[in-house]
């Protein structure tokens, strides 16, 4: 995800002679060559900062002083650098995380470390752990075997049934996946939309309604006061947390499935094939207007119609899969991701076919002609410096040729931007649930509902 902050920091030290007796917080100070390192501390300000300080006593001066700061899930520390003193004695190191510079979701674990370089050697002192949290509200929490869930509105009784409903999603997405969870699960359910979406930060779609973040553990979803009896909710929950479960049972650091696969287990494993999803299908097909599965591996469409039907699609194809070719072929293709083969590996070892050939007989079984490719195409030739030899095609300078098979129209649907055409669903009772993206080329992460009320239709 983003975690490139600037590392915008600041200052380090105020010499504080007369401190160096002092114990430092409790923790047993650690003794280097040149360092004896004081307890660090961190200190969390929801959206404003997370502020890391390290007292030490110096020998001598430092020639580099660092913070390396470890996120969750990262395959290493973040290091940034700050202004190392000038003289020996007692100094407080000091770094401050500011949110401006990247945005950290709240319920994340930071855990900080700092590092002193003199000449060729380095001193690391004591770790300091810090919990980033949304603080803003009186949460409520109820603990279950697995699910924490946090609440700031309703009552008892929804903190119970959601957590019971939470529950038996995991346990229903361990079974099919075939893992075992044994890391607790938080779950935020906010109450109205600015603060949730403070809480996912810039960036996030618009249609967005919950969000679950494999590296930190966590789900996030907004259900207002007023929805809490839904039946969505019934169906929300346990579809966030099959995406939490599918990471578990894939997780890898080379390639994540496409995200049809998991969107439609999501579905599947919540709501099932349903009749709506059934008839989206059905008249995507009809219409002509079916998109192909290798185009959704990514980002589903912002669209309305489209994403709608990107899941019906999703779902209907984990239906096929499950149908045609059983629950274990199913579970072992899950599995297969974990040791990082790419799709084509997976469906093949799985399924017999590549990736390609099960969306082929995918297609077919919904009635929908395969589409007509456009692409690749060969990049034109463009104008090349004077004296260039070693053209392929086109004369040195020429105007680049006209593309003769350049498509003739948009496919239908999309056409080119679809900003302005992106649905705005808000909590009119539509619900609907989009994963968000792939942390740090590893995680999954965001994984939206939106309301959409075909859903809620039993
Ligand atoms: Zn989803």
């Amino acid at each position: 995800m983003r975690r490139l902050f600037a590392g915008v920091v600041l200052w380090a030290m105020a010499a504080l002679p007369g401190l160096a007796a002092l114990p430092g917080l409790g923790v047993q100070p650690v003794l280097g060559a040149s360092t004896t390192f004081q307890g660090p501390t961190a200190k969390a300000s929801f959206g404003q900062s997370i502020v890391f300080e390290q007292r030490v006593d110096l020998r001598t001066s430092p020639d580099r002083v660092e913070v390396l700061i470890d996120f969750p899930a990262a395959i290493g520390p973040e290091v940034s650098e700050v202004p190392a003193p000038s003289g020996a004695g007692v100094q407080t190191l000091r770094f401050s995380l500011e949110l401006a510079d990247g945005h950290i979701s709240p319920n994340t674990r930071l855990r900080a470390r700092w590092r002193l370089t003199f000449g060729d050697a380095t001193e690391v002192g004591p770790a300091v752990s810090v919990l980033y949290a949304d603080t803003r509200f009186d949460w409520r929490t109820r603990v279950g075997d697995l699910v924490r869930i946090h609440w700031y509105e309703g009552d008892a009784a929804f903190g119970r049934r959601a957590l019971n409903i939470a529950e038996a999603g995991v346990k229903k997405a361990e079974d099919t996946f075939g893992v075992t969870e044994t890391e607790p699960i938080d779950f935020f359910v906010y109450a109205s939309q600015a603060p949730f979406y403070d809480a996912l930060g810039p960036g996030t779609r618009e249609n967005v309604g919950g969000q679950a973040q494999a590296d930190i553990r966590t789900m996030f979803a907004l259900i207002t006061p007023d929805q809490i009896d839904d039946a969505w909710v019934g169906t929300v929950l346990p579809h966030e947390l099959t995406h939490l479960v599918f990471n578990t049972a894939v997780r890898n650091p080379y390639h994540f499935p496409p995200r049809w696969l998991n969107e439609g287990l999501a579905v599947y494993l919540s709501v099932g094939y349903g009749v709506d999803d059934r008839a989206l299908v059905h008249g995507a097909a009809v219409d002509g207007a079916v998109m192909p599965l290798e185009s959704l591996t990514g980002q589903f469409p912002t669209s309305r119609d489209r994403f709608f039907l990107a899941y019906s699609e999703s779902v209907s194809a984990v239906d096929y899969l499950v149908r045609t070719y059983g629950r274990p072929a199913l579970v072992k293709l899950v599995r297969s991701y974990a040791d990082g083969v790419t799709d084509d590996e997976a469906f093949k070892s799985a399924l017999g076919v590549d990736a390609e050939a099960f969306g082929a007989v995918w297609l077919k079984e919904v009635g929908a002609d395969s589409p007509t490719r456009f692409g690749p195409q060969s990049a034109p030739a463009g104008p090349v410096p004077p004296g260039w030899i070693a053209e392929p095609s086109g004369a040195p300078g020429s105007a680049p040729p006209a593309v003769g098979s350049a498509p003739a129209s948009q496919p239908a649907g999309e056409g080119g931007g679809t900003t302005s055409s992106r649905p705005v669903v808000g909590i009119d009772g539509l619900l609907a649930a989009v994963l968000g993206g792939v942390a740090l080329g590893i995680v999954v992460v965001g994984v939206a509902l939106v309301l959409r009320s075909r859903r809620a239709t039993p």
